[in-house]
């Protein structure tokens, strides 16, 4: 039988989460949802001065917010706990000693001097100076000193590393075959990696070593991640051969690029070109999140399923569940995804336009509420729905509802010169005296007032639509002038209709 699909998203508490971080997480959920196996929230806090603390409530509201759920984390628990590396010590010191009983690893007592002096004798020689096979011997380890001198050394608490001997060529080839379910098989030169720090002594672990322990005594089935860990593949898979382990499979995914498709997307792209690089305010970045920007999470997790991947069809809207469904590890590209903030606001809109009409009317009713307007709940659920396709951000939804609820308090200079003629002032005239003698109650009723009133005039249709949607909206924008006409109802008409004459006459 196989193993269970167990994935895990380990981000480092150093900040927030960048949106390159979250699409990680997403892809280890959709590839564990899919396999019903197990996604694992794990914190990689081992390295305390890079410590940021609100880092990690960052990471799991953000979570939560996009429906990412972990079956197991620091917060939700779990069989293989704890989830934060801070708290597991003990289970690193074990594993360390493990590797040096194992001589896979030992104690470096080089100085920080010692070793620059080594660096610069290199340098003056025109080499460069690599803590590896080559030099390990020659250098203050438990390699070269006496067994006796390292247990005083330890005993009397002399500062130290632990080393991994990635490689001795008395035992083996240089050449190391790696493998990536996205990009193959490759070869890489252990003769030319250095032997990693895996363990300081403040007994604390480095991110290499604890990452591959935590991830063998949490039985990951699968590590996916981003591409900076490609080049550090060959270091954990030694690991693993170190401690006699079986690895799990690894997946390396696509960078996130700037628009241009010219280099690795940053915060300051977003800065410069006016969108969001992080999924949630952060609390010293001045730039609101996709969240506050006015995205829907559904919407941010369809555009970042999409970069590096697709379903190899024209299909571009997709849920969570279908995403479960389609999402294909074996098919994410090699290539990086160029981010394309137009699309994502077009994303945003197709999934505004698809909420349910129940949600829809919510989240405008949340943003009457905040702004203290006061609404029926029938006119709230014609607006809303009315509205519904113009809406791009749910940050514009206040624009696109004012006008159902707010007289005008300008009138936009370009649509007033484009609309407001000498006569208008006596067709809008009309307009007020037709609506206080005939009753309307639906479309064609105002159609029919506003042609007669055209008539009369002898003036187009446009002579009177024009003005009277600059007189109730203040501009040429906006919604259907009938539809406008019958939820403010004929008293609000006549009286944005007079407040225009009146300011634009004067
Ligand atoms: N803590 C690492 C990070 O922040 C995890 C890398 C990995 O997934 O192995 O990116």
């Amino acid at each position: 039988m196989l193993n269970k699909v167990r994935v895990r998203f380990a981000p480092s508490p150093t900040g927030p989460l960048h949106i390159g971080g979250l699409r990680t997480a997403l892809y280890n959920y959709l590839f564990a949802k899919q396999h019903k196996g197990d996604f694992v929230l794990r914190i990689e806090d081992t390295d305390r001065s890079r410590y940021v603390s609100g880092a990690e409530e960052y990471i799991q509201k953000t979570l939560e917010w996009c429906g990412i759920t972990p079956d197991e984390s620091p917060v939700h628990g779990g069989d293989f706990g704890p989830y934060r590396q801070s708290e597991r010590s003990a289970l690193y010191k074990e594993h360390i000693e493990l590797l040096v009983d194992k001589e896979w690893a030992y104690y470096a007592f080089d100085s920080a001097d010692a070793l620059e002096k080594h660096r610069e004798n290199h340098e003056e020689k025109g080499k460069t100076f690599i803590y590896n096979w080559h030099n390990r011997l020659k250098l203050e380890n438990s390699l070269t000193l006496e067994k006796e001198e390292v247990y005083k050394r330890l005993h009397n608490k002399v500062p130290y590393v632990v080393r991994f001997k990635i490689y001795d060529p008395e035992h083996e080839n240089e050449q190391y075959l790696i493998e990536d379910e996205i990009r193959g098989k490759i070869s890489s030169d252990l003769s030319l990696l250095d032997d990693k720090i895996l363990f300081k002594s403040d007994g604390m672990p480095t991110y290499h070593f604890a990452n591959v322990v935590d991830d063998y005594l949490m039985k990951i089935s699968h590590v996916i991640r981003g591409e900076e860990w490609l080049p550090s593949l060959p270091l954990h898979l030694r690991l693993y051969d170190a401690f006699g382990w079986d690895a799990p499979k690894f997946a390396h995914l696509p960078l996130i690029l700037k628009p241009s498709g010219r280099g690795k997307l940053s915060k300051r792209d977003g800065d410069k070109l006016g969108f969001p690089v992080f999924p949630l305010e952060w609390k010293t970045t001045s730039s609101p999140g996709y969240k506050e920007q006015g995205y829907l999470p559904e919407a941010v997790v369809n555009f970042l399923a999409l970069l590096g991947w697709n379903p190899g069809t024209e299909e571009e809207i997709f849920e969570m569940d279908a995403l479960i469904d389609s999402f294909d590890l074996y098919k994410v590209h090699k290539a990086g995804a160029r981010f394309d903030p137009d699309k994502n606001r077009w994303f945003n809109q197709q999934h505004v336009q698809r909420l349910p009409l129940k949600r829809w009317v919510d989240l405008c009713k949340e943003v009457l509420v905040s702004r203290g307007v006061a609404f029926d709940t029938k006119t709230l659920f014609s607006v809303a729905e009315l509205i519904q396709n113009r809406v791009v951000l749910v940050e514009d939804i206040w624009s696109e509802l004012r006008v159902f609820f707010e007289d005008p308090s300008a009138y936009d200079e370009s649509s007033v010169k484009k609309a407001w003629k000498e006569n208008t002032a006596s067709v809008m005239e009309s307009v007020v005296l037709g609506l206080e003698k005939r009753g309307l109650s639906n479309s064609d009723d105002i159609k029919d007032l506003l042609s007669d009133i055209a008539k009369q005039h002898q003036i187009g249709m446009g002579g009177v639509m024009a003005p009277l949607r600059v007189c109730l909206v203040g501009s040429l924008k906006g919604p259907d002038l009938s539809k406008l006409i019958l939820l403010i109802g004929t008293r609000a008409t006549k009286r944005r209709i007079n407040i225009a004459i009146y300011t634009l006459c004067k």
